[in-house]
């Protein structure tokens, strides 16, 4: 996506282990009819608006819950969400986090580490400026729809693995079905899981 929207914190939020698979995924992230949907977080709304991006791409139930139309375009708000795709903090420290069913984002995870430790930051630096916003988006992400515990996690500033008993403790009530098939995909390929890819099943 070249021609991308711009969040409120001015980042396009592209990742080139993003770019070197969207000729597989099709941009499954961007389409929303599996139930899935973006979460504006507490103030980026109103943030929006005065910046004047454009948010007519956005479909918005409120001011915190939205499905996308049609491809951001410059000028246009990119949801702090989609910069963060396909990870989303899972607890108030935003030390845990979500990540994108595989079957859907073929990404691996070992290419997402560095990111984890990005929205790490970017997420702490929402709650210094909204204080309890992390909160209020952990609950709120309890209803979202394709997303899987990722697999690491950050203690004491170092990257570590999740316990299988903290996984089970931030998975999400609703996954997608056992035999989910993207329909976006630009071609069928084995290997992926909900909850990894052929190259972190190599490790
Ligand atoms: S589904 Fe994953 S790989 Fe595809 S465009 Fe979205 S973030 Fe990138
Ligand atoms: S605003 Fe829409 S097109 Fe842009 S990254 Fe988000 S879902 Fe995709």
């Amino acid at each position: 996506m070249i021609n991308t929207g711009c969040t409120v914190l001015k980042e396009d939020g592209v990742l080139t282990a993003c770019t070197n698979r969207q000729g597989l995924c099709g941009y499954a992230c961007c389409q929303f009819g599996e139930g899935n949907w973006i979460m504006l977080l507490p103030g980026e709304y109103e943030l929006a608006l005065q910046q004047g991006l454009k948010m007519d791409h956005l479909d918005c139930e409120n001011k915190q819950h939205a499905v996308c139309r049609s491809p951001c375009q410059t000028g246009d708000l990119k949801p702090i969400d989609c910069a963060w795709y396909p990870l989303f903090p899972a607890n108030r420290d935003a030390t845990k986090f979500l990540v994108a069913d595989h079957r859907k984002c073929p990404i691996p995870n070992r290419e997402l580490i560095e990111k984890m430790m990005a929205t790490h930051v970017s997420a702490l630096a929402w709650e210094r400026r909204y204080p309890g916003s992390l909160g209020q988006m952990v609950a709120s992400s309890r209803h979202f729809v394709g997303y899987m515990p990722f697999p690491y996690k950050i203690e004491n500033g170092t990257v570590t693995n999740m316990t299988a008993e903290e996984m089970q403790a931030i998975s999400l009530p609703k996954e997608f079905p056992r035999n989910y098939i993207c329909k976006e995909w630009m071609h069928v390929e084995s290997g992926y899981t909900a909850i990894a890819t052929p190259e972190d099943n190599e490790e």
